[in-house]
């Protein structure tokens, strides 16, 4: 479905009123990213149907048409979203590095955007692309404490003619990649591979407090190292790319499964939370209308 709206209504609707994420989706020409992420537009192109704003997450984001598109199914789980199973594993190396490693080994992507700090102050990432594992930076949650527009990196990716690329993100970023998927603007998004996201109570963009993706609720794999020792790490798995992950992880040995039921009651209660907490900024922010969010009852009924 395409919005008839463009860049001047992205700018009213979303960025001038503080609702970005940062995330990088709306990508273009006339668009560029500031050093704190948010996207700045360069010049009033002639689309009437803008690519940029049909995009964005925050200008709609339909949860249960695009979980109905992505899944096939609906979520079980009102906090943290589809899965197909949860498990708490083990991993001597950092657990992102481990599945990227995995990843290249078994030609599952050709290249990774990965986020790569550029300063201390929020919001900090940018995209890098890397080729080989090694590349990457020793990726946790701290890696991902502030975000910035790493979608624009499998952009970039297509246009130097990669063919196969996964993202590590924040639960936003694969928002914005859902929404991409659901307009027929995009060829490069068709690129996309195994979608890592590290769960997230906020990153540092101002849009962060209307933000209601705690679970990384659209990539294949979800992780959180949020309270467990060392080395240990709750994985939701989404689809069959993120079983398939998982599955080449444990074969190879360089992951172990500690719980094949893991306690879930921790992130449930972090995801609420950022939930009903952040649609209450909304209805604020929004003289009493929930915005760009598109919930059926069943969904607020179950957060309230
Ligand atoms: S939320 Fe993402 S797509 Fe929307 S304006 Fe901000 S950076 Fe662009
Ligand atoms: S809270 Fe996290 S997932 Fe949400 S907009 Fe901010 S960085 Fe993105």
């Amino acid at each position: 479905m395409k919005i008839e709206k463009a860049s001047p209504d992205l700018e009213a609707e979303v960025i001038f009123k503080g609702l970005c994420a940062h995330c990088g989706a709306c990508n273009c020409p006339h668009i560029q990213y500031q050093e704190n992420g948010e996207p700045k537009i360069l010049d009033a192109c002639n689309e009437t149907i803008g690519k940029c704003y049909n995009s964005c997450p925050r200008t709609s984001l339909n949860i249960p048409e695009l979980e109905g598109k992505m899944f096939g199914k609906s979520r079980e789980d009102e906090y943290l979203g589809y899965y197909s199973k949860a498990v708490l594993i083990k991993s001597k190396t950092p657990i992102v590095n481990t599945l990227i490693e995995i990843a290249f080994k078994n030609t599952l992507v050709d290249s990774y955007v990965v986020p790569k700090n550029q300063s201390k102050k929020p919001v900090n990432n940018v995209p890098m692309i890397i080729s080989k594992a090694k590349d990457a930076p020793d990726l946790t949650s701290r890696n991902l404490e502030y975000t910035g527009p790493l979608i624009t990196g499998i952009n970039e990716a297509y246009l130097s003619g990669l063919k196969s690329v996964g993202l590590v993100g924040n639960p936003c970023h694969f928002q914005g990649l859902a929404q991409m998927s659901n307009n027929d603007f995009r060829t490069d998004i068709q690129i996309q591979s195994l979608k890592i996201a590290l769960m997230c109570a906020a990153g540092g963009a101002t849009g962060c407090m209307y933000c209601l993706d705690y679970a990384g609720e659209f990539s294949d794999i979800s992780i959180s190292d949020t309270g467990l020792e060392k080395g240990h790490a709750i994985l939701l798995v989404r689809t069959t790319l993120g079983q398939k992950i998982l599955d080449l992880a444990l074969n190879a040995k360089n992951i172990e499964i500690v719980s094949e039921s893991p306690e879930l009651v921790k992130i449930q209660d972090l995801a609420m939370k950022k939930k009903k907490n952040n649609i209450k900024n909304l209805l604020k922010q929004q003289n009493g209308k929930i915005g760009y969010l598109e919930l059926d009852l069943k969904n607020l009924s179950a957060l309230f």
